[in-house]
């Protein structure tokens, strides 16, 4: 099955072929002419390269010190195109974990949760990479649930996802003052920068004026208050929670008013 893609002034053709099979110039001449309906066309190739249709899976994305990443971790097929999005998105994931724990912002049991979050997303994508017709409407779920939504701050084109910081970040409501009370009192070895946002925001989020999300660096929600809270005890959980890469299931997210 042919594909062509197109630089300004160069394109390229794909076909699958068996293993062992190789074109000659001149048959990859016919199937690009061919590809093309111009039999006279004029064609230079300037390169011409093999790769495997595979999927596989590595069966741990850890060992001590080394951390696999991207190709190394998965090989997904070109069909769906996820393969340097699942890569950008594991080290997206491993990034901010190694900074927190060599700041020594968290322990090192955060690093666990690398191949726990990380590795559902490989499978999913290696095996919807494998077979055609399989059901993706899951495709989302595992990487983009819960993460924060981009929304322009009035008047000064900030993006919502600009206010995230490199330690946590809690993101209230228009009328949610009683939170920076609450986070000066909590216990923390990491930055815990606390933002107002407006109420478009806060609608986008989920939460009422006086309510507060917590956020991670990659963007993931980790706390979510729809309301005002009196105590900071169920903010306190939900920050020990984040460090230790304890992950919280979407429902356990959300706390009741208290
Ligand atoms: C034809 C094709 C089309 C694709 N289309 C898409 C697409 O549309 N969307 C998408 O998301 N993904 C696509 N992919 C997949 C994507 O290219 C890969 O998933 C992605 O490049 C993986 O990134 P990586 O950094 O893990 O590995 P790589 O990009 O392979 O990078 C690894 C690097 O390590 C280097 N290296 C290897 N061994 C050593 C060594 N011993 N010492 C030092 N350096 C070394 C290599 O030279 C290479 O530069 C496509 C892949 C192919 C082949």
């Amino acid at each position: 099955m042919p594909a062509a893609g197109r630089c300004p002034t160069r394109w390229w053709s794909s076909w699958s072929k068996p293993p062992g099979r190789d074109f000659s110039t001149a048959e990859l001449l016919d199937l690009i002419r061919t590809s093309a309906g111009a039999p006279e066309l004029t064609v230079d190739i300037l390169r011409v390269g093999t790769f495997s249709f595979a999927a596989q899976i590595a069966e741990s994305f850890r060992d001590r010190r080394v951390f696999l990443v991207g190709d190394a971790a998965h090989r997904v097929t070109p069909r769906g195109g996820t393969g340097m999005n699942t890569a950008i998105h594991d080290a997206y994931d491993l990034g901010w974990k190694l900074g927190w724990v060599l700041r020594e912002w968290a322990p090192a049991e955060l690093l666990d949760s690398y191949e726990s979050e990380r590795r559902p997303v490989g499978v999913r994508n290696t095996l919807n990479s494998a077979e055609a017709n399989r059901d993706r409407t899951d495709a989302f779920a595992d990487d983009l649930a819960g993460r924060l939504p981009h929304v322009w701050q009035a008047g000064d084109r900030l993006s919502t996802l600009d206010l995230i910081g490199p330690g946590l970040t809690l993101l209230t409501g228009p009328q949610g003052s009683r939170w920076h009370d609450l986070a000066a009192g909590l216990v923390t070895p990491l930055p815990l920068a606390v933002h107002g946002v407006d109420s478009v925001a806060a609608a986008a989020f989920d939460i009422g004026a006086g309510g507060a999300v917590l956020v991670r660096p990659d963007g993931q929600l980790a706390g979510r208050w729809p309301s005002t809270v009196e105590s900071s005890d169920a903010l306190q959980e939900s920050v020990d929670a984040a460090i230790i890469g304890r992950s919280l299931e979407p429902a356990a997210r959300t706390h009741s008013a208290a």
